[in-house]
């Protein structure tokens, strides 16, 4: 066997990669992980992550009929029914087996969502903090059991293009340390995160103007997996979604006011307003929801969170890192005043129009009636809180944007599917690369660590099952 030829190669060394390649590995393939990251802390959205393990903010170890409804409550129907039933399945076993190869996880908060984080936990504080971290330790610890069942990661090596013969996937051609080197492999696993890296891939499916988007994670997805699978004839789900959240606007100059806090509790019971203090969006969706709305709208970076001092002390406190005070903490921009003109002025909003805007949402927040307000002002899962009690706040916005929801269409097994719902033979994808487990109308979020450790198990076991039939 040449030194570039293996059973499996796995492209991207996130979690979806890494479980893929351990799992693939303990199973008796002969394995290469493909990373264009150089240094062995390379960056990617898994080691940056928080390191809770939920499925759709429900602990993945509930009953799965809990966690099906938890699904079908975040993300609306939107998930391929066949992929929820596999997340919901088997979230429970990945979580196991992580910690059989040594991953450790502690519980991070009373919500029971939050007790499956990766140990140890980040602080609870403003700003970028992963060295040494949950997440951190868990993909270093994957890559020494991946040497120590005799699979390599092989860093400084993107892959660039699919080897086909005859419709199945024969490996990979990818740029190694400046050379092109062509990878010979009886399946290859696509798990290199999305595409939200790649400003063009963002203009033509996500919004025209991807400089406005502030990435609140790592951005190494530039969509390659996505391209090349394309090219061999993959199908994909709808592109147009990402998971988000709600930032300070200063994260563009001030790297302490991100990827937290986030400002999606506030915005949720308050107003989210333009330039002109006209609302543009349905704050009761959520913080994903509107981080894909601002990123739509004609204005990106003209979005401002309007709210007032029951809104700060009450919904302003509540996330685990939240905006208050860690907003202020980290020297966010955060405009405050007595009144509603002096606080306009301030956060250079239009006062009229700000003060009708109020004048009609507080009127409904009394009433306790929302159907007359334009745009729609849903209540069901986040209530609008009245805007009366001063001081008032204003914060500026900007969408972050942490990874694209859509991508490959996958089957049960993780194998990618073409237009006619065929598999393509040899071709796999996991985590962040895939599509149609969350996104949708509503940019439904079922948990991304949870979708990257299923997906990576279920194609590593299925790959292994495959190519061990083909040996024998
Ligand atoms: C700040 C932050 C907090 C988060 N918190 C949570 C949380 O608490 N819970 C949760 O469920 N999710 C969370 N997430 C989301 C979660 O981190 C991701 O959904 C998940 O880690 C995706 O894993 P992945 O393996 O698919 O992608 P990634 O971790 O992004 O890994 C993809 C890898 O592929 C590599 N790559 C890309 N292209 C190529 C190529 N051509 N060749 C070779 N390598 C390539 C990249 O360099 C990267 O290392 C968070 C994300 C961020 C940024």
């Amino acid at each position: 066997m040449d030194e570039n030829d293996f059973d499996l190669a796995v492209v991207g060394g996130g979690l979806a990669g890494m479980v893929a390649g351990v799992r693939a590995a303990e199973l008796g393939l002969r394995v290469a992980v493909l990373e264009k990251g150089s240094e062995p802390s390379y960056p990617c959205n898994s080691r940056w992550s928080g390191g809770i393990i939920h499925i759709a903010y429900t602990d993945p170890k509930e009953p799965e009929e809990a966690l099906r409804r938890a699904v079908l409550y975040n993300t609306r129907g939107f998930t391929d029914p066949a992929l929820e039933e596999v997340l919901v399945r088997e979230a429970a076993r990945a979580i196991d087996w992580l910690a059989l190869q040594g991953g450790r996880f502690i519980r991070a908060g009373k919500a029971s969502w939050q007790n499956w984080m990766m140990a140890p936990p980040r602080p609870l504080t403003a700003g970028l903090d992963w060295r040494g971290r949950g997440p951190d330790v868990l993909l270093r610890l994957l890559a020494e059991r991946l040497r120590q069942k005799g699979g390599s990661l092989r860093l400084a090596t993107r892959a660039r293009s699919l080897v086909m013969k005859g419709g199945v996937c024969a490996g990979l051609e990818a740029e190694e340390g400046g050379a092109s080197r062509r990878f010979e492999a009886h399946a290859v696993i696509l798990a290199d995160g999305g595409f939200q890296g790649d400003p063009e891939l963002l203009r033509r499916h996500i919004t025209p103007f991807p400089q406005m988007l502030k990435q609140r994670g790592a951005a190494t997805g530039t969509g390659d997996g996505l391209s090349m699978a394309r090219e061999a004839g993959a199908a994909t789900s709808p592109l147009d979604c990402f998971y988000g959240h709600l930032l300070c606007r200063d994260a563009f100059s001030n790297d302490r006011v991100w990827p937290y806090p986030e400002l999606d509790a506030i915005a949720s019971a308050g107003i989210v307003v333009d330039r002109g203090g006209r609302r543009i969006l349905d704050e009761g969706e959520g913080g994903i929801f509107m981080a894909n709305g601002i990123a739509r709208s004609p204005a990106p970076l003209e979005a401002s969170v309007v709210f007032d001092a029951q809104i700060w002390d009450g919904p302003g406190r509540s996330a685990r890192i939240p905006a208050n005070p860690e907003l202020a903490r980290a020297a966010g921009t955060i405009h405050r005043a007595l009144a509603i003109p002096e606080l306009a002025r301030l956060a250079g909003i239009d006062g009229e129009g700000l003060a009708l805007t109020l004048a009609l949402y507080n009127a409904a927040c009394e009433k306790g009636d929302f159907a007359a307000l334009a745009p729609s002002r849903s209540s069901e899962r986040y209530w609008p809180m009245p805007i009366a009690t001063p001081p008032f706040f204003a914060i500026p916005l900007c969408a972050g944007i942490t990874y694209t929801m859509g991508g490959l269409k996958i089957d049960a097994a993780g194998r990618v599917l073409r237009e006619d719902g065929q598999a393509i033979p040899g071709l796999y994808a996991a985590g962040s690369t895939t599509g149609g487990i969350d996104g949708g109308p509503y940019a439904g979020y079922v948990g991304g660590l949870a979708k990257a450790a299923v997906f990576g198990l279920r194609a590593a076991e299925d790959a292994a099952s495959k190519i061990r039939g083909e040996k024998r």
